[in-house]
């Protein structure tokens, strides 16, 4: 109540959305407050509003996606910014370019907003250093992915109405996995215990200075715990076998029929996406009616709305 109160008062200063491990549980607050507002511009027949007209966003990525690459072009769109889209595979990066030489020349055609995905940990950071349009990570190696832990933080909110003294299981590939880590800052921030499940060969070094318990049993935590999210085995990013098989796996990690018998009867099930059905999780849950998983997606473009009209307003101000 007291956040709420302080959040109306609050303003915000960042022309960056860089991570959450930076920003306070204020400033995650006001995001969340501002998506909120945004989300019924989505339910109008007309679905735009004119604060980024004139705006030029572009969408900078240097990793594949489906979901933030679209929620983040579909919510400049919404808010009236022009859009550009680069894709690795289709620029002249395949010829050599670096990523800064490709965000100054997308510079010099004037745009005002720089969304980025990046396999290099850290690479946002770089680039809101080296260029003067606002920059927002979407996906930074194993870093983070604050968009992602925002719109996590939010669906939670909006079913639950806080995060306060939630018990939250962040389940699977925890080393390799940018969304742990937001989910972590933006979670722990707003009040949750978070626990983060699974075998020790997907444990990042160094855990136990995180702000986070860990386990290496889920048949132990999912009785407890008020939300799942179970993540994806980024098969892309793992070196070496960290888990005798993937039935093995599945086995002690997955989120079955059978493992949701022991869960709290109104635990949320989340998951970033791509699903490896089968895999980290079965589909009549992915499907059930415990899954958040569609709303997470709906809710990411009210939240990236928000982020881009906040960096925006913050840039204007310094301007
Ligand atoms: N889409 C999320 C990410 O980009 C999760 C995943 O790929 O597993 O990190």
């Amino acid at each position: 109540m007291a956040l709420k109160r302080k959040s109306k008062q609050f303003k915000w200063r960042r022309k960056h959305l860089l991570g959450l491990r930076e920003l306070s549980a204020e400033e995650i607050t006001y995001i969340l407050d501002t998506a909120k507002g945004f989300e019924q511009i989505s339910t109008r027949s007309v679905k735009k509003a004119p604060p980024l007209r004139g705006r030029v966003v572009v969408n900078l990525f240097f990793e594949d996606s489906t979901r933030t690459r679209n929620s983040f072009a579909l919510a400049a769109n919404r808010l009236s910014a022009d859009v550009i889209e680069f894709t690795k595979k289709a620029s002249s990066v395949s010829k050599g370019e670096t990523l800064l030489d490709t965000a100054k020349n997308m510079e010099a055609m004037g745009i005002d907003i720089v969304v980025v995905r990046h396999g290099a940990g850290g690479a946002p950071r770089f680039l809101s250093r080296s260029i003067n349009a606002c920059v927002v990570n979407a996906g930074d190696g194993f870093c983070e992915h604050p968009t992602q832990a925002l719109l996590d933080a939010y669906t939670i909110r909006k079913i639950k109405g806080t995060l306060e003294g939630l018990k939250i299981a962040i389940v699977g590939d925890i080393t390799h996995s940018r969304v742990a880590r937001s989910d972590m800052w933006a979670m722990t921030k707003l009040g949750a215990e978070v626990i983060f499940v699974g075998p020790p060969t997907l444990m990042p070094s160094q855990v136990e200075r995180l702000p986070v318990s860990v386990s290496y049993s889920l048949d132990e935590v999912i009785e407890k715990v008020d939300v799942i999210n179970m993540l994806r085995i980024q098969f892309e990013r793992l070196g070496g076998n960290p888990f005798p098989s993937v039935r093995e796996y599945s086995h002690y990690f997955g989120l079955t029929v059978e493992r949701m018998k022991k869960a709290k009867p109104d635990i949320l099930v989340m998951h970033p996406g791509p699903i490896n059905r089968g895999l980290e999780v079965e589909s009549e849950v992915a499907d059930g009616s415990n899954s958040v998983i569609l709303e997470q997606v709906k809710n990411g473009l009210a939240v990236r709305m928000a982020v881009l009209f906040l960096v925006n307003q913050a840039a204007a101000q310094k301007d």
